[in-house]
């Protein structure tokens, strides 16, 4: 569902992701994981197009991204993204967050929008709010609901980027909760997150990085319990 390939970017004379090569299959999670400023969330803004790229390929369900012919408002509608900000429209309703782009991007009609909306704000337990705005939620609340509005538009992959970082402890659970149960369902995911309690019980598959490559993309149970680099070895001794 999602293919990198030989993806190379930089900065001027920074070279932020060097060589970075993956995939994620249908219905696959995939733990992005590595030290800060290792490019993780480079690599992940790549798979949207909102990170231009110098050299390689990137498909999600067969279309390149990085093809100046590709539609890019069309495929990034497809592509669901949550961030550790969770930038709802503060001066909306909650309901009103998760029709927007239904009805501009979608040309969704407003009562289909809102079934819609409400169905997935029920899914994250959050129905009874739909009248509030965002400062009215806690911040588990409102990724929860950042997370549904991304869901509202039938996205074919979702990416998270440290979704859980942003938040006081006893929040970060119920964020986690509703991750999994996308992946339970069989949603395709990308996830970048420090969650590696999340990452043993969800993941399929493990890619680490350091310095802007993929030092290891393997399996869990092989990340876990046989990390090859170096790199991730200290990196699973420090968090762990
Ligand atoms: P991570 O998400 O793993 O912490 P990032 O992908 O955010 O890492 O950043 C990787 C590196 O790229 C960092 O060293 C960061 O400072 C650098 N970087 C990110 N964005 C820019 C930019 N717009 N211009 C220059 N350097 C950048
Ligand atoms: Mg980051």
């Amino acid at each position: 569902m999602i293919r990198i390939e030989n993806v190379s970017k930089h900065y001027g004379a920074f070279q932020v992701l060097t060589d970075c090569s993956t995939t994620v299959s249908k219905g696959e999670v995939v733990v992005v994981c590595g030290p800060s400023g290792s490019g993780k969330s480079t690599l992940i803004k790549t798979v949207n197009g909102l990170e231009p790229i110098q050299s390689g390929r990137i498909f999600v369900d067969g279309t390149q991204v990085n093809d100046p012919k590709t539609n890019q408002s069309k495929l990034r509608s497809r592509v669901g993204m949550v961030f550790q900000h969770f930038e709802l429209f503060p001066h909306l309703t909650i309901t009103e967050n998760l029709t927007l782009a239904q009805i501009h991007v979608l040309g969704r009609a407003k009562d289909e929008a809102t079934a819609k909306g409400l169905a997935l704000l029920d899914r994250v337990g959050l129905k009874a709010h739909a009248h509030k705005r965002p400062g009215q939620l806690s911040g588990g609340q409102q990724q929860r609901v950042a997370i549904a509005r991304a869901l509202c538009m039938d996205p074919v992959v979702m990416l998270f980027d440290e979704p859980t970082s942003a938040l006081d402890p006893e929040m970060v659970g119920e964020v986690l909760d509703v991750m999994t149960e996308l992946a339970q369902e069989g949603m395709t995911m990308m996830c970048v997150t420090h969650e590696m309690g999340f990452a043993r019980r969800v993941a399929d598959r493990v890619v680490f990085m350091d310095a802007g490559r993929i030092v290891e993309d393997r399996s869990k149970s092989d990340f876990f319990d046989r990390p090859e680099s170096e790199r991730a070895q200290q990196f699973l001794a420090r968090i762990l």
